[in-house]
């Protein structure tokens, strides 16, 4: 917790807003040589809740409202005008402390787009060695591609359930490839999942980066304070962040830069309130503009995912445990020893493939689970309320649906309106279509159908497109990698391009400004998104050290 006594204004060299997974990185890196004062800012608060570290935890701590912003949707038209459940992490460590902790980097085509956009630096083989230079990965590294030594732990899920060799069988025949690492040269194919754990507990941004860094002296986290507006110059530089905590105003100054890291949500509304944005949405708002960019809250690109359940014909292990005297039991072991079933992260498998030919690389990726996520405690002796169950997800992790972050009102108290706009492309339903009969098909393999007793979810075989494209309407959601909205872009005329920030992450139109987060990141990356905003955020250090150090 910050001390109570925080002055109105604080000063520092870089103030970096939004201790999440990039923000709490980029403070280990900036902080490191002991030259610059760092201050971190987060709206929430830092945890020992010890459901965060424990792998099961992640079931109960992913929706709880005190650590979530708990973010919900306009009414979505491609999904029956549902509203969606997003959930951002609002806590020190952001979401990668209530995340699944799947650790995937992505496919190499997706930075090799970003910089075939014209964004220099960007490329698969340029940002190849940040990713080595993060991971600590203690599974087989065939083509010697991995990092072995880096802050982030990156472990190989070792799920015992016949299940995950049943689905392995059913992958094969249907022709994909087994794959030693997904994180590997190749991508398309399948394997053991990887996680971001270490001794059997989450590695979150915060224990990989930010506690270590809060030994030093010239590092400073004030938490429950929340950034309401940028502090912009008459000249054009951004020279701070305006902030509130407990009904309190504070200045946060930074001498050199501010840098923002609230993520796809926080960091577009952050600049659209500090007048960075389309011109006549903040014109509407009653909001000074300091710089037309259309592009800060356009482009929010998120995976949508299906999911298929059978009825598991022998009991998962997670059902078993979910016995609360078993279960107060697996958390203590959990806790105590990092072993055990609480222990096992949720997802066993990942397989990455393509819903078409002619594709330049996978734009599916399933995860197999191997219990029903409706499972919850129960009582010993009282039967459990749902039927066990085994699951296939189908993501689409290369949508060409895009969605927006806009403002409703200039008060920092009213949230933005987010609008994901999944499955509005056409090709993106018929994709995930496509999906989802793959799922239905890999479930009526011998291998996997000797598990289970037909489906549970849905409750029959679909087959006519109108009557999947009805379960999707119904059912599909978003499986929470936003990203985008903040997008990097090339020069343009009058350097203005067209995105929200170039390709060393800075503001257009303000000076001493970056963007640091998933929000920066022009195009969808094929894969649970954590690992490239560790990569963005490494990357983005570089770049402010040097401009520091250039600077004198
Ligand atoms: C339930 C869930 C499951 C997921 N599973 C996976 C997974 O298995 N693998 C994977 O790779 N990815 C997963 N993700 C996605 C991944 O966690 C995110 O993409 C990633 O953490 C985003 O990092 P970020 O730094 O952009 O934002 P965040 O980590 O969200 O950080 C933003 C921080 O800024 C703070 N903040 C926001 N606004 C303000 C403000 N105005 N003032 C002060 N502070 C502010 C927030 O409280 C937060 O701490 C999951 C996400 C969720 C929610």
């Amino acid at each position: 917790m910050a001390p109570p006594d925080v002055p109105a204004d604080v000063e520092a060299d870089f103030v970096i807003v939004g201790a999440g997974s990039a923000g709490c990185l980029l403070v280990d890196r900036l902080s490191a040589d002991g030259r610059f004062r760092v201050v971190l800012v987060e709206a929430g608060r830092r945890w020992r809740d010890p459901l965060l570290s424990i792998p099961l935890g992640v079931g109960a701590v992913w929706k709880a409202p005190r650590y979530n912003w708990s973010y919900r949707s306009q009414p979505e038209p491609a999904i029956g005008g549902r509203r969606l459940f997003l959930p951002r992490g609002r806590l020190v460590g952001g979401s990668s402390m209530i995340n699944a902790m799947n650790h995937v980097r992505g496919n190499a085509a997706d930075f090799d787009a970003w910089a075939a956009l014209g964004l220099p630096g960007w490329s698969a083989a340029e940002v190849l060695p940040l990713f080595r230079r993060l991971e600590d990965y203690s599974g087989p590294d065939p083509d010697d591609l991995r990092g072995r030594s880096g802050p982030l732990a990156v472990t190989e899920a070792s799920h015992a359930d016949p299940v995950v060799d049943a689905a392995f069988s059913a992958f094969a025949a249907a022709g994909h490839t087994a794959l030693a690492d997904y994180n590997g040269a190749r991508q398309e194919g399948f394997g053991r999942a990887q996680f971001n754990l270490s001794g059997g507990r989450r590695l979150g941004a915060d224990r990989a980066f930010l506690s270590p860094a809060l030994r030093r002296p010239n590092v400073r986290l004030l938490t429950g304070m929340r950034a309401e507006q940028l502090e912009i110059a008459p000249d054009g530089r951004a020279t701070g962040v305006v902030c509130r905590r407990e009904g309190q105003r504070h200045v946060l100054r930074a001498g050199r830069e501010v840098v923002l890291a609230t993520g796809a949500f926080g960091s577009p509304a952050l600049l659209l309130r500090s007048g960075l944005g389309p011109a006549a949405d903040l014109a509407q708002l009653g909001i000074r503009l300091r710089a037309h960019l259309p592009a800060v809250g356009a482009n929010l690109w998120d995976h949508p995912r299906v999911a298929v359940e059978f009825r598991r014909r022998r009991p998962s292990q997670l059902s078993g445990v979910m016995r609360l005297d078993r279960l107060a039991a697996a958390l203590a072991r959990a806790a105590l020893t990092g072993r055990g079933p609480a222990s096992e992260p949720l997802a066993a498998a990942h397989l990455f493939a393509c819903s078409r030919p002619g594709l330049p690389a996978p734009n599916l990726q399933f995860l197999l689970r191997l219990f029903n996520p409706a499972l919850g405690p129960r009582l010993p002796f009282v039967p459990p309320a749902v039927s066990d169950a085994f699951g296939l997800v189908a993501c689409l992790v290369h949508p060409a649906s895009r969605g927006r972050v806009r403002l409703v009102s200039a008060d920092p108290a009213d949230p933005p309106a987010i609008e994901t706009s999944i499955l509005g492309a056409r090709q993106d339903v018929e994709d995930l279509t496509e999906g989802f009969r793959m799922a239905q098909a890999f479930g009526s393999h011998p291998a996997l159908a000797a598990h289970h007793d037909g489906p549970l979810s849905p409750s029959s075989q679909l087959v006519e497109q109108g009557e999947i494209e009805a379960f999707l309407r119904a059912s599909a959601d978003t499986i929470f990698h936003p990203a985008g909205t903040c997008a990097m872009g090339p020069d343009g005329a009058g350097g203005h391009g067209q995105g929200a920030v170039d390709s060393t992450l800075r503001v257009r139109g303000v000076r001493g400004l970056r963007v640091v987060d998933a929000s920066v990141m022009p195009l969808p990356v094929r894969g649970n998104i954590q690992a490239a905003v560790f990569m963005v955020a490494e990357k983005a250090a570089g770049l402010i050290l040097d401009a520091a150090r250039a600077q004198g």
